[in-house]
């Protein structure tokens, strides 16, 4: 065995089998942002030996004070999350497989995203997602590890479909757009992600290396600046739950996902086109190049026009930046875009 985990294996609980089996599994990180980041770091570092990462954004100077991958060429050459998380990964451990998916998690893509996983991580940052994510993993049995931070504050628990409460038996109703606070409207300090994201992890390599025993079953909380800790204990799964008691999936299951997506707090709207498509980003960027200057990567072609700021993704998806209003978004895509 590599002598690059001989501490971790030394670790009673781990050991050799314990190595083997992290080296042996493949983990789905949902959302490449501060906690995400956290996660694939730990992860790789641990030899978790496949990590599928998805992300829909791109790094931007914002984040380095608390998405701890990044880096400042990152954020000048606007890379996407997933493609600089593999970058990084490769010279953290090399030994590590990442595949990046630069995407939105969606209806369209979460079975298969979750399907040959051992376990997903939530890094995402709004309900929407992780409601769909609990309704895939409910649907698939997989156990997952939601995760949220905000403020100072944040909050975890492990769901093991139909053994533990899941999402939707805690948190009964979703709460509406723009009822809570967001890192972008409430700001937050990277000791809460470091303290969620720790205790992720923690439940990850347990439940990887076979030590169910040790999770801690319950919803934990903590306000890190109010000194505010504290541990619900969680029985049974609620048998009135609409997602684990019932089986209804009502966002795996609705028709079509929403083609524009207010991205709360940021003064920015994502816009999907209605069928899948792959963009000739060189070819757009060349029609572009006569109305505004055009900046582009291999993944990304972005513009400024008309005060707003447009990125647009090689799966013709777009983030639309300036207004948090869905109509002017979309018809800002159709006039420049036009898929
Ligand atoms: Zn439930």
């Amino acid at each position: 065995m590599n002598e690059r985990y001989s501490r971790q294996i030394l670790f009673r609980e781990i050991g050799k089998d314990g190595q083997k089996k992290l080296l042996d599994s493949r983990v789905l990180l949902v959302g490449c942002g501060a906690l995400g980041a956290s996660h694939a770091e730990m992860l790789a570092r641990a030899g978790v030996g496949r990590l599928r990462v998805v992300d829909r954004d791109f790094v931007e100077f914002t984040n380095l004070q608390r998405q701890t991958l990044f880096s400042e060429q990152d954020a000048k050459e606007h890379l996407p999350k997933a493609i600089a998380c593999k970058n990084r990964i490769a010279e953290i451990n090399s030994e590590i497989e990442v595949e990046a998916v630069v995407a939105d998690v969606n209806n369209s893509n979460i079975e298969n995203f979750i399907k040959d996983c051992d376990l997903i991580l939530d890094g995402t940052d709004n309900f929407v997602t992780r409601y769909l994510v609990n309704e895939a993993c409910v649907k698939h049995k997989k156990t997952w590890i939601y995760g949220a931070a905000v403020s100072s504050y944040g909050a975890t628990m492990t769901i093991i479909p139909f053994e533990s409460p899941c999402l939707r038996c805690i948190f009964e109703e979703m709460p509406g757009a723009g009822s809570a606070p967001t890192c972008d409207t409430a700001g937050v300090i990277m000791p809460i992600i470091a303290t969620i994201s720790a205790v992720q992890v923690t439940e990850a390599l347990k439940i990887l290396t076979g030590n169910q025993d040790a999770l801690h079953r319950s919803l934990m909380q903590f306000d890190i600046w109010q000194n505010d800790w504290r541990k619900i204990k969680l029985n049974k799964p609620n048998p009135e739950c609409a997602v684990c008691g019932q089986g209804k999936f009502e966002l795996l299951d609705a028709e079509n996902s929403d083609f524009a997506t207010t991205l709360c707090g940021r003064d920015a709207v994502q816009i999907m086109p209605p069928k899948p498509t792959n963009l000739d980003l060189e070819k757009l960027a060349e029609n572009l190049k006569s109305i505004a200057e055009v900046k582009q990567n291999e993944y990304l072609v972005r513009l400024s026009v008309e005060g707003f700021e447009l990125t647009i993704f090689r799966d013709a998806r777009a983030i639309i930046r300036g207004t948090d209003d869905e109509s002017k978004a979309r018809s800002i895509y159709a006039k420049y875009i036009g898929v």
